[in-house]
């Protein structure tokens, strides 16, 4: 479904992204880890089309979506993306967060939009903050609503870069839950993640990022059960 070809990526002349081959099929759940700094965020935003490539190319389905002619805001319709934080609009209610994208993006009618966002909210079990401002969430909820609204353009590729990684440990749980729970109903999700326990449940396939490269990847079975590269041992020695 979504292809990396030999992709490029500096900043300045820092080189941060060093030749990446990467597939992502279709209802395929890919965790990427690595050590901090190793371009797990810049791989997700070139892939994203919020960052620009040097080199290689993207390929979704049969279209290559870095050439520059590309629409890259058609694009990235297609794709949802959740962040570390700052996910939802604070000056929007809930409901309003959730419908934005269908509304202007897929044109769908406003009472069709609300009756799915409400069906979204009500499985997370937040139907009862639709009226209310993000700031009366917890952190935990306001991720799980920046999850549902970005799944409610039912997009073909999730991208979530360490959503988790801002919230208090207790409320981990019931976001990892839910990414879970929508791998399980077959969305097609890359995710940067530090939760090794999650990547080793939920993701088919753990792709391990060092110094912008793929230094290992493969079932989760292999990488965090017997890892074939020393970089990979010694990465994850410091989690386990
Ligand atoms: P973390 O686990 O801490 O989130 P990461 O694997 O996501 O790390 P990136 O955020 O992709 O790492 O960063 C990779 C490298 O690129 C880092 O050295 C970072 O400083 C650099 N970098 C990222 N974005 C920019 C930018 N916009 N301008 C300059 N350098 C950047
Ligand atoms: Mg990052």
């Amino acid at each position: 479904l979504l292809r990396a070809e030999g992709l490029w990526k500096s900043f300045s002349d820092r080189e941060v992204l060093r030749g990446i081959d990467l597939t992502l099929a279709k209802h395929e759940v890919i965790a990427l880890i690595g050590a901090s700094g190793s371009g797990k965020s810049t791989l997700l935003r070139c892939l994203n089309l919020l960052e620009p490539i040097d080199d290689g190319r993207i390929m979704l389905g049969e279209e290559d979506i870095s050439d520059p002619r590309v629409d890259a805001n058609a694009v990235r319709a297609r794709f949802g993306a959740v962040f570390q934080s700052y996910n939802l609009f604070p000056h929007l209610s809930v409901l309003d967060n959730v419908t934005l994208a269908s509304r202007v993006v897929r044109r769908v009618p406003k009472r069709q939009a609300e009756e799915r966002a409400l069906a979204l909210l009500e499985r997370i079990g937040l139907a009862d903050k639709a009226s209310e401002h993000p700031d009366r969430l917890s952190g935990g909820q306001q991720q799980r609503a920046a999850i549902v609204r970005a799944i409610a353009t039912e997009p073909e590729v999730l991208f979530l870069d360490e959503i988790t990684s801002a919230l208090d440990p207790e409320l981990v749980g019931e976001v990892l839950e839910l990414v879970r729970s929508l791998a399980e109903d077959g969305a097609t999700i890359l995710m940067a993640t530090h939760e090794m326990a999650f990547a080793r449940d939920v993701a088919h396939r753990v792709v391990f990022l060092d110094e912008g490269r793929i230094a290992e990847e493969g079932p989760p079975a292999e990488v965090f059960g017997a890892p074939r590269e020393e970089r990979t041992r010694a990465f994850l020695t410091r989690f386990l």
